[in-house]
């Protein structure tokens, strides 16, 4: 039996999966069942920073693997404790809660958001605001906080207390900061899911302001544009803002399950012992990934990143068949003139996998991914758009 049919019959069927098998890779290049070789600009959703099997990384998870790969969180861990050490020092953010995926990272947010508004402004200050077109997650609350009606429907009743804003529309948060009570306002700095747009800078500074007159707290959602892709080491900071909250999975630990959701300054000791917890948040082989990762993520890979950026949006901007280019650093978003799903299918017979964002092409392409592959596979891509 193959792998797909197997999974056909034993997977819950959740995923439309394209006809594919992946079983190996190196770097940016993964191969399939039959030894076929693929350029990935897709890293898993932005999971595999540094591509597949990079050397360092290997390195790190497994000397952690080699020690101890579970503690719980009834002991001290090192991994764990020097993971948010770094985090902290690297975005002046003040503490950390450690979880597996974005979704808990954004449950983790959410959770402290309504506690401090409760705590600081009164009880019935609880309500979030996210914005239209958004995504935070798949379970019932983080579903309830993604501004996108087909996701909800068929799961009401969804968590009450989040209301829906028009992205870049201040009106549009001053109008429901007056018709509710409000604690916070969550955003993406560029909604991926929602089609790789990326907030004008004049709207986030000003809601930065507002929120700052207003005591609402800031989360910045960098589950997919967090950890160097955007080019900085967190998206917010190309904004020049300050989150009170900053949740991130994906990419953290290159390629291992973990989310983390950074407090700041008002909210850093909102949680106190037994309010929330995760049995594997903060596992030590993830954390030894993550400190790889982020302790990568220097001036240079971040240069590097900016500079693959600019190569591709050069390249694909007034190119024959696409429409647009959107996004930011190494996640970008592409209107084709050819439906999307065309576009993705005959690249990959290609060797090229990109994947889909809304009606957009979207390419999330490991952060050191060598300069030759790229201009093959935008090469590739350009062809295909051509056509
Ligand atoms: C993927 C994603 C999530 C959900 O992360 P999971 O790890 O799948 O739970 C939340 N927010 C954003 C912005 C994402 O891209």
């Amino acid at each position: 039996m193959m792998t797909k049919d197997i999974d056909k019959e034993f997977i819950a069927n959740t995923y439309a999966r394209f006809p594919l098998t992946l079983v190996e890779g190196k770097g940016s290049l993964v191969y399939d069942e039959g030894g076929k070789e693929y350029i990935d600009l897709g890293t898993g959703i932005a999971v595999n920073t540094f591509g597949i099997g990079d050397e360092e990384w290997i390195a790190a998870v497994t000397a952690q693997l080699g020690k101890i790969q579970h503690t719980s969180n009834l002991y001290f861990s090192e991994p764990c404790a020097n993971l948010a050490k770094l985090l902290c020092e690297r975005t002046g953010m003040k503490k950390v809660f450690f979880s597996n995926s974005g979704a808990e990272a954004n449950e983790c947010a959410i959770k402290a958001a309504r506690k401090y508004g409760a705590d600081k402004k009164g009880e019935e200050y609880t309500t979030v605001i996210t914005l239209k077109n958004s995504f935070h997650g798949r379970t019932i609350t983080t579903l309830a906080a993604t501004g996108q009606d087909t996701f909800h429907q068929d799961f009401k009743p969804l968590t009450g207390g989040f209301v829906y804003a028009e992205p870049n529309s201040m009106a549009d948060i001053e109008r429901l900061c007056a018709e509710n009570k409000c604690c916070a306002v969550m955003f993406e700095v560029v909604q991926g899911e929602g089609g790789v747009n990326a907030l004008d800078k004049d709207y986030l500074a000003a809601l930065a302001e507002f929120a700052e007159k207003n005591d609402i707290l800031l989360i910045a959602d960098e589950v997919q544009i967090g950890n160097g892709r955007s080019g900085e080491l967190y998206g917010y900071m190309t904004y020049g803002i300050t989150p009170d909250i900053v949740s991130t999975a994906k990419g953290l630990a290159g390629g291992l399950p973990i989310g983390a959701t950074l407090l700041g300054e008002k909210v850093k000791d909102t949680y106190t012992p037994g309010l929330h917890g995760s049995t594997f948040g903060g596992n030590p082989i993830s954390c030894a990934a993550a400190i790889n990762v982020i302790s990568r993520l220097d001036g240079d890979m971040l240069a590097g990143v900016k500079e693959r950026s600019k190569y591709i949006f050069d390249e694909l901007n007034g190119a024959e068949g696409v429409l647009s280019v959107s996004g930011l650093g190494l996640m970008i978003g592409v209107e084709t003139v050819r439906p999307a799903a065309d576009v993705i299918s005959e690249c990959m017979e290609r060797g090229v996998l990109v994947i889909k964002a809304k009606n957009k092409v979207r390419m999330l392409p490991a952060l050191n991914i060598p300069m030759d592959k790229l201009k093959i596979a935008i090469n590739t891509f350009k062809e295909v758009c051509r056509k």
